[in-house]
């Protein structure tokens, strides 16, 4: 696009914006942001707008806390689902600290590294994330519950409509901010949906994802519903991944995946990127599953992998090359889910594959079976290892890593795990309704 200064005071200016807002990502992948008049737009594109940093969870310690954000001009993008006039638009920015450094904190800073240095190899790395998501209502204090319209018989104007037209305004709305929608359909479970947009380059995907996920989150409400991301919000019903696809493509544009006169119409640098995203996926797993309901999700008999696998053909493995080819040849990665915080996930799955690349990596044979009906033998014989089965055991995995480390940044790396251990801690202590039932009328 290249936005200059002057082209986004004449744009603020002729479309009536009154509120800019600063927007920026904390580390686990919650979207912030500053609110700032018309009269302060100058001075926010100056990098002059500072805030205070110790307040966001993972970017600061108290005695370091001014930090300044440094909007990306061409994130500028009018709301559309604001008032239509005294417009809000919005910046997605970097965050910088006061000496004029980038803070090593920002997870959009973390994500640009791993991209610098895809760049360095010559490579661009393309994205597009399949996001899910359930519609569900909202109580008579307008908190989120997990009963679905599609369930409510008792509701009197056709129940299902009310999802779809939803959907429908959120496909709209983002295609006024650009977004090529590709898709738009209901999944699985009733009240469970997804949009797909189309592919782009990897740290405006992300953008996008955060993007995403406040728009629908945001129509859905102006329809009287919540929508959920959250991983597996239901016991006995399919969760919500974050399926990524994911392909490199070199200074000419050219799908680097393709090659024609392979069996599966992959490149030796595809394979690298397999091997790579497999040899680190038990490590990784913290990241692109964050939080204790993820592992709920990642559970025989829902569509969501388990085990470490891959396949040209099948569905089902953890990771599948898609039947598309030529420029749409790409590695899908199934296990990731909405709750990870998307510059992060799509750093780790980047920074994998280029090490599978960089030490020449090859992955064990594809599975054409069902692994699932393979007895645990077979699979040891075949090499498939188990996806870590639950927060803890991940966290584990990934306080052994040196490669999510590296990553991360040391500082974030501990930030991350303390969190998270604290997060597993709460968790493992509480006394469910499963536990009640289970026990307390038997023992
Ligand atoms: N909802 C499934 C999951 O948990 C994925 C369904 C699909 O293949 O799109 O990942
Ligand atoms: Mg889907
Ligand atoms: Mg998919």
């Amino acid at each position: 696009m290249g936005y200059t200064k002057q082209k986004i005071l004449n744009m603020a200016e002729t479309e009536d914006v009154e509120f800019i807002r600063l927007q920026f990502t904390d580390l686990f992948g919650t979207l912030k942001n500053v609110a700032i008049t018309k009269s302060q737009l100058a001075k926010a594109l100056d990098n002059k707008i500072m805030f205070d940093g110790s307040s966001i969870e993972g970017f600061a310690r108290i005695e370091e806390s001014d930090m300044y954000l440094y909007p990306d001009y061409d994130t500028f993008e009018i709301l559309p689902f604001r008032p239509h006039q005294g417009k809000v638009a919005r910046m997605i920015c970097d965050v910088y600290k006061p000496d004029g450094t980038q803070l090593e904190n920002d997870p959009r800073y973390i994500l640009k590294k791993v991209l610098k240095e895809a760049e360095d190899m010559g490579y661009e790395f393309n994205v597009g994330p399949e996001c899910e998501f359930f519609l569900f209502h909202t109580d008579d204090y307008g908190n989120p519950t997990t009963i679905s319209h599609e369930k409510g018989s008792y509701f009197d104007l056709g129940p299902t409509d009310l999802g779809e037209n939803a959907r429908r305004d959120m496909v709209l709305n983002l295609e006024e901010m650009g977004f090529e929608v590709e898709a738009s359909h209901h999944e699985v479970a009733p009240a469970q949906h997804e949009i797909d947009f189309k592919y782009g380059e990897a740290l405006e995907t992300a953008d996008k994802i955060m993007t995403y996920k406040l728009t629908v989150k945001t129509i859905a409400k102006r329809h009287g519903l919540y929508a959920s991301f959250m991983p597996k919000p239901k016991y006995g019903m399919c969760g919500s991944g974050m399926h990524i696809n994911m392909s490199l493509f070199n200074k000419e544009g050219q799908n680097i995946f393709v090659d024609e006169n392979d069996k599966n119409g992959l490149s030796k640098e595809a394979y690298n990127f397999i091997a790579g995203l497999m040899k680190h996926m038990r490590s990784m797993t913290a990241i692109i599953n964050p939080i204790v309901n993820s592992y709920k999700r990642l559970v025989p008999g829902y569509e969501a992998p388990t085990y470490i696998a891959w396949s040209a053909t099948n569905r089902s493995p953890l990771i599948r090359v898609p039947a598309a080819r030529g420029l749409g040849t790409r590695v899908e990665l199934r296990s990731p889910d909405c709750a990870t915080n998307p510059y992060l996930a799509i750093a780790v799955c980047l920074a994998a594959g280029l090490d599978g690349i960089k030490n020449n990596l090859q992955p064990v044979e594809s599975i054409q079976r069902d692994i699932y009906s393979m007895t645990d033998e077979e699979r040891d014989e075949a090499g498939i290892e188990n996806l870590p089965k639950n927060l803890y055991e991940a966290i584990q995995e990934m306080r052994k890593s040196d490669f999510v480390k590296g990553v991360l940044g040391k500082e974030v790396f501990k930030k991350y795990i303390k969190a998270k251990e604290e997060e597993w801690m709460e968790y493992t202590s509480q006394v469910t309704d499963w536990e009640i039932d289970r026990y307390l009328g038997r023992i």
